[in-house]
């Protein structure tokens, strides 16, 4: 069993912990908190060992009645591998811990690139991180774009490709984030810093992108043209995505107009939290005009990267290949696509 600690259980290390735990070769060694908030209440109750990251501030547990394991050293020296998803920038302040430790670390798209030896999406990048000592998750609509442009340049090869990513202003449980009255293209410049983090999984991809925020909290969405190399029809297009196991092609006859209907699907499937670990690629949006492709996919932030970080525990611990590790973490989560 590979021991995982996680340090930093918001959005993402909540998710990623109840991820770890589904898995037949993994187990939550503890998950590490600065506050003892509800999710601190959520994570004892579903049995994790809770580990306080300031040690000064063990009182405010103890306050709020919930019993700590110990300090966030104590988890990093008992992990195997330590799943860092604290907010954006913490993870490579924290990097230096898991240095002392000898511990393996994960730290997610927010951080630079250069927080860790590997951009990783399971897709595209998994070999490179095998035995690594640091890999960087790249972030939700990284990995979107990864597992879509890998199979792309497979099978066609891409002479340019040019993306609009509107964004949702902030997650649910954001209600500081913004706007709730406006169209911000944002950042302004272009392109976005989406295309260069992409180039950190493909350094030759040939990409612009353009990013923009609007007052949704659900999911990203990407308009998506490819220029590729060779030639393709959309029935071969489309084919070719339907058998990503990490992409699903929305039939049409599911009748989704958008995130809001996505979430309600995977919440009626059973998904817990209603997340969404696939792209959400529209079957009908995939159109070729000549060498050009275009389509439209809806990424969920909060969970895409979910099953991303389960592969780079493995891909770190060095214990499976990409295909086992993909399929396992597949099979454990009932990702079915
Ligand atoms: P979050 O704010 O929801 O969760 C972060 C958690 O870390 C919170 O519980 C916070 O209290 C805790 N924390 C703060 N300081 C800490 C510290 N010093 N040590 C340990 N824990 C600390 O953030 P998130 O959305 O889960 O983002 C985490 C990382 O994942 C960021 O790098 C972010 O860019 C990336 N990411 C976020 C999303 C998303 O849409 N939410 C998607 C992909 C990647």
């Amino acid at each position: 069993m590979i021991q995982v600690g996680v340090n930093g259980y918001g959005t993402i290390g909540k998710r990623v912990a109840d991820a770890i735990r589904a898995q037949p070769d993994m187990a939550v060694a503890g998950v590490a908190k600065t506050s003892p908030n509800f999710e601190a209440k959520v994570a004892l109750e579903r049995g994790y060992p809770l580990y306080a990251v300031d040690g000064e501030r063990t009182d405010a547990f103890a306050e709020a009645g919930f019993d700590l394991t110990g300090t966030v050293d104590e988890l990093v020296a008992e992990s195997d591998v330590v799943v860092d998803a604290t907010p954006a920038g913490i993870g490579a302040a924290n990097a230096d811990l898991y240095r002392e430790h000898d511990t393996p670390a994960i730290f997610q798209g927010g951080e630079d690139p250069d927080v860790a030896e590997v951009s990783f999406n399971a897709r595209a990048s998994y070999e490179a991180a095998r035995g690594a000592d640091t890999v960087r998750v790249v972030s939700c609509n990284t990995t979107g774009l990864s597992r879509l442009f890998a199979p792309l340049t497979e099978e066609y090869g891409i002479e340019k490709a040019r993306v609009t990513l509107v964004r949702r202003g902030g997650d649910p449980g954001q209600t500081d984030r913004g706007p709730i009255n406006d169209t911000l293209p944002d950042p302004v410049e272009i392109p976005s810093h989406h295309g260069p983090d992409l180039n950190t999984v493909f350094p030759d991809l040939d990409v612009d992108t353009m990013g923009m925020k609007v007052p949704a909290t659900l999911m990203h969405t990407h308009s998506v043209n490819v220029t590729l190399a060779s030639e393709a029809d959309a029935e071969s297009v489309r084919a070719l995505l339907e058998a990503e196991s990490r992409l699903f092609v929305l039939p049409p006859e599911l009748d989704i107009d958008g995130a809001g209907k996505l979430k309600e699907f995977a919440q009626d499937a059973g998904r817990p939290r209603g997340d969404c670990w696939e792209n959400c690629v529209w079957g009908d949006s995939i159109t070729v005009e000549g060498r050009d492709l275009y389509l439209f996919q809806a990424i969920h932030q909060e969970a895409d990267v979910v099953p991303e970080n389960v592969d780079a525990v493995r891909a770190v611990a060095d214990t499976a290949d990409r295909e086992e590790s993909t399929t396992l973490t597949e099979d454990a989560l009932g990702l079915d696509g």
